[in-house]
């Protein structure tokens, strides 16, 4: 049984800001939070929806990419200038759950949905996450869990296809609070869970995410996003990887970004491998050496060193193809 709620529907964000009290949820689509409800991992006294708030529905591609945290998740998918600058963000789009769920779900909820843990998600389980001593994962069925980020009492991995690819393309979130809209990078959004453990990011209770936004300098780099599933059929990614990079005049890598899914508890950015990169010419040969170097700091579970491998294929067929070369992997 779902504990009574009030219910609002504004029009206005400021609106939205006012009805916030302090046992207060917002909604957007509703596809994370209300499984939440229904299973009891999460109760409120009143939920704020935000989906009557037109000023949040909105892609504006006229300087920047500036998507509204309000969009829905197959407008994303379809959107054409999104198709033609950045093709990453609408296969990362596309390939999101089901055409149904796409349809009502939102890049702000999307971006701030609770993890996806089977312990987490369990009222049997009085995990870590949700205050508990005791992270199950850690020596439980980790299959789906994490390679990275994981040793501090916590092994769950980021659930959010869009922010694999916005956290490469290095985003701006903007962020309604009291006072002010302040913004901050992607990059910075999520905490480790050695930063906090029973909270996945900054938006402080109360604040409206309100939009994205890519600087066009970033979407014009090129950009290869890869998404791997148990199953062809929609499916939760079990590996995920997005590369935004180039290659300059002299055949050399350049300014490149690479972010991992479903690795950690964030977007995890392999930043050691990146400056690797800077400067080296693009070819198998360098390529495969950085790939055979990397993951060595990774720390697989019980269930899930698989992992390592499919993000090395995936390392590999990426660079290969921000460089134009045939990959034979
Ligand atoms: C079967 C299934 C398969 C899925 N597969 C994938 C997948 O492959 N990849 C993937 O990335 N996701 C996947 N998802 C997750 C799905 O994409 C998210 O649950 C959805 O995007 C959440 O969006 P929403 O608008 O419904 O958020 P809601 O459930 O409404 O909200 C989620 C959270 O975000 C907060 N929130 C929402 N908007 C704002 C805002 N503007 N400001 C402040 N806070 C806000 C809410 O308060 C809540 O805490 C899957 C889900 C299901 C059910």
């Amino acid at each position: 049984m779902i504990k009574d709620f009030e219910y609002y529907l504004p029009k206005a964000t400021e609106q939205a800001l006012t009805l916030f009290s302090k046992n207060s949820a917002y909604k957007a689509g509703g596809i994370d939070l209300l499984d939440l409800l229904k299973e009891n991992i999460v109760s409120y006294d009143s939920i704020i929806n935000l989906s009557g708030i037109d000023s949040l529905d909105f892609i504006d591609t006229e300087i920047d990419l500036k998507i509204g945290a309000g969009v829905s998740i197959q407008k994303i998918a379809d959107s054409q200038p999104i198709q033609k600058y950045c093709p990453a963000l609408s296969e990362s789009a596309s390939e999101i759950a089901t055409p149904h769920i796409r349809n009502i779900a939102t890049l702000g909820g999307n971006l701030c949905q609770k993890p996806r843990c089977w312990y987490f998600r369990s009222k049997d389980f009085d995990c870590s996450r949700k205050g508990g001593k005791v992270c199950f994962a850690i020596d439980g069925e980790n299959k789906y869990h994490s390679i990275y980020g994981n040793q501090d009492g916590c092994a769950f991995v980021n659930p959010s296809g869009m922010a694999t690819v916005l956290t490469a393309l290095n985003a701006r979130l903007q962020i309604l609070t009291k006072k002010e809209i302040k913004t901050i990078n992607l990059r910075d959004f999520y905490y480790l869970p050695a930063e906090k453990l029973t909270c996945e990011h900054k938006l402080n209770d109360g604040e409206i995410l309100l939009s994205v936004t890519v600087e066009k300098e970033n979407l014009l780099r090129k950009n290869y996003y890869c998404k791997i599933k148990e199953k062809q059929s929609s499916d939760w990614p079990i590996a995920e990887i997005c590369i935004i990079g180039g290659i300059n005049s002299l055949g050399n890598f350049e300014n490149v970004s690479i972010v991992l899914g479903s690795a950690a508890p964030i977007p995890w950015r392999m930043i050691k491998e990146e400056k690797k990169l800077e400067g080296l010419q693009a070819t198998t040969k360098y390529i495969g050496n950085v790939v055979e170097s990397s993951f060595s700091d990774a720390n697989p579970l019980r269930d899930n060193a698989y992992k390592v491998k499919l993000f090395r294929t995936l390392l590999y067929r990426g660079l290969c193809s921000i460089a134009g070369l045939e990959s034979e992997r």
